[in-house]
């Protein structure tokens, strides 16, 4: 489904224009209009999903090869050293358009390697198990 006052839906689907460096039945790929770094793509499926959730499981299993397509010629033509994936579900984890996407972004040495960063704490192992276990629990429930 499309939705209509979704500006990905009208991007993707070629109603408004874009910067495309891929495009197939399923996704097109675009330059992201304020870019983290040189090159800085958008991997937008052509139908509306909201966030990874709602994303169809056959979506989901092509996503990572075409990801893994456009990551590398991207890499090639912009001479990138590294590329970081990033996919954003939800407010609280910085999702700003309501249209699945997945960020592909190219690294070069000299950034300053700020935009993908977390700070890592100490783990406690006997919360890590509880943690795990909760997680397992509703895997089974799927
Ligand atoms: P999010 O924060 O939801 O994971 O990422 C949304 C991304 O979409 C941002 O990086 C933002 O710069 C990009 N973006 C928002 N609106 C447009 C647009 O109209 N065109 C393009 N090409 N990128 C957009
Ligand atoms: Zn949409």
């Amino acid at each position: 489904m499309k939705k209509d006052d979704c500006i990905f839906c009208k991007i993707a689907n070629g109603e408004i224009g874009s910067d495309t460096v891929y495009e197939d039945d399923m996704f097109r790929a675009i330059l992201d209009l304020s870019p983290a770094s040189k090159g800085h793509i958008l991997i937008l499926p052509k139908e509306h999903y909201d966030d990874l959730f709602e994303l169809s499981d056959e979506c989901g299993e092509r996503l990572m090869a075409t990801a893994k397509k456009v990551a590398l010629a991207a890499k090639k033509a912009l001479h990138a050293d590294g590329i970081n994936l990033v996919q954003n579900n939800g407010e609280a984890a910085g999702q700003t358009v309501r249209h699945f996407h997945m960020h592909i972004i190219p690294r070069y040495e000299s950034d300053d390697k700020t935009m993908v960063a977390w700070t890592p704490h100490d783990s406690d192992p006997e919360e890590q198990k509880q943690i795990a276990s909760a997680i397992l629990k509703e895997i089974k429930e799927l």
